[in-house]
């Protein structure tokens, strides 16, 4: 593994170079040149399909395509690659749980534990299966200085409840809650857990069989791979129990008019041609970070955020709505609506997310209507804050003007 080195890891972007300074990280990630390569090969190279041709060509990316599910799951410390299914990301992944698992298994006046700082992916997939099958969405509020308390999550679990659905970092407060005593709880009442890894396993890659997690997913995106890839974890004997969601190609092993029969686990939930360059661009990625020292890569990421918290808190009238030790930070101006800063800041050429975040639950929580949020990887430089910290100076002088 090589020395964590922030400018040489910069180069390997080559978006960067334009004239944008990028701080939308958590929306989604730069490619790096492993990714893109890859991505081109496929495309320029090859272009056979998987698990469909005869052809040494065939035969080979197939294997590469596995190679990507093998390293997905080391990359998690899955117990092994059966349990990874593809899909077009988290918000796939977690509909794909709650449609062929809970479905059959939820009763009326079951339970769904959803935390109040979930993104619409983790909420949104839970309240349609409530309403499919008459089991209720309880809350799990968020308190006021934006965590979640344990002993509330203690006092609502029973044993109607069949699932509790929990991010490992909020979108907007890049708060990380402390999923093995929260796993602890959930089973001790026989229910599941089903965690949204989408920006969690960007900066704190977690172990899914240390923590005894039912459920895991994430998307390929936020952790610089393709856009339309997601992974879904799920434990064995989970995935034994759930039946194919989607039929198509090469999702059975024999079909007539009146029956088919699965394949096996995993292919049985990955009907219709794969997204073959994805994956192989995917494993690429995951290829390249083993050579990353990703602590270090971090510790960096964090100590640029630490200098934009630092100045943005010296400017009158700044409201933050991050979790110590973010890798994002969240934020208003009293008196100012999020939305005039940040066309402004988007004319200067800051790139940033300002709006509800997909989180509107979290925003009612906050009695707020939105909020600006800039988000780092270890390709930004100090160079970059520094010049959104002027950037918002400038805007916030014509705005107080
Ligand atoms: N969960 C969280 C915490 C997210 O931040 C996002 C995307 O921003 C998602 C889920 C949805 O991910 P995707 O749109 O890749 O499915």
């Amino acid at each position: 593994m090589d020395h964590f080195n922030a400018a040489s890891f910069r180069l390997a972007f080559p978006a960067i170079r334009s004239t944008t300074v990028f701080l939308d990280s958590a929306a989604t990630a730069l490619k790096p040149v492993a990714m893109i390569s890859a991505s081109n090969n496929y495309y320029s190279l090859s272009g056979s399909s998987v698990y469909r041709g005869q052809s040494s060509e065939s035969l080979k990316l197939t294997r590469d395509f596995e190679q990507g599910r093998i390293r997905a799951a080391k990359f998690i410390n899955a117990p092994c690659e059966k349990n990874i299914i593809w899909t077009r990301g988290t918000t796939e992944s977690i509909n794909l749980i709650a449609q062929s698992y809970f479905r059959s298994v939820l009763q009326p006046g079951d339970e769904i534990i959803v935390s109040e700082i979930e993104h619409h992916s983790n909420l949104l997939p839970w309240i349609m299966l409530a309403q499919q099958t008459g089991a209720k969405v309880i809350k799990w509020p968020v308190e006021n200085d934006l965590t979640l308390n344990i002993d509330v999550l203690k006092s609502k679990l029973s044993p109607k409840c069949k699932v509790v659905a929990i991010t490992q970092m909020s979108n907007v407060t890049g708060y990380q809650p402390d999923l093995l005593a929260i796993t602890q709880l959930v089973h001790q009442v026989g229910a599941r857990i089903v965690v949204d890894g989408a920006q969690g396993v960007v900066h704190n890659p977690l172990d899914v069989t240390e923590l005894n997690i039912d459920f895991y997913v994430f998307s390929a995106h936020k952790l610089y791979g393709p856009t339309g890839l997601g992974v879904c974890y799920g434990k064995m004997e989970l995935l034994e129990q759930m039946p194919p969601w989607h039929g198509g190609g090469k999702m059975l092993t024999e079909v007539t008019f009146e029956h088919f029969t699965p394949a096996p686990i995993p292919q049985r939930f990955e009907a219709g041609t794969p997204n073959i360059a994805g994956v192989i661009a995917f494993s690429s990625v995951l290829e390249w970070l083993e050579t990353i020292d990703l602590s270090s890569a971090e510790a960096y990421t964090r100590s640029l955020v630490e200098h934009a918290n630092s100045k943005l808190s010296s400017l009158p009238g700044f409201i933050a709505y991050s979790a110590p030790h973010s890798p994002l930070l969240s934020f208003n101006f009293q008196g100012i609506h999020h939305s005039d800063l940040g066309v402004l800041l988007t004319e200067q050429n800051i790139a940033l997310r300002y709006g509800q975040h997909c989180a509107q639950p979290l925003m009612d929580a906050l009695k707020v209507s939105g909020c600006l949020r800039i988000s780092m990887m270890p390709y930004n430089s100090l160079q970059d804050i520094d010049t959104f910290i002027d950037a918002v100076t400038f805007s916030l002088s014509l705005l107080n003007d």
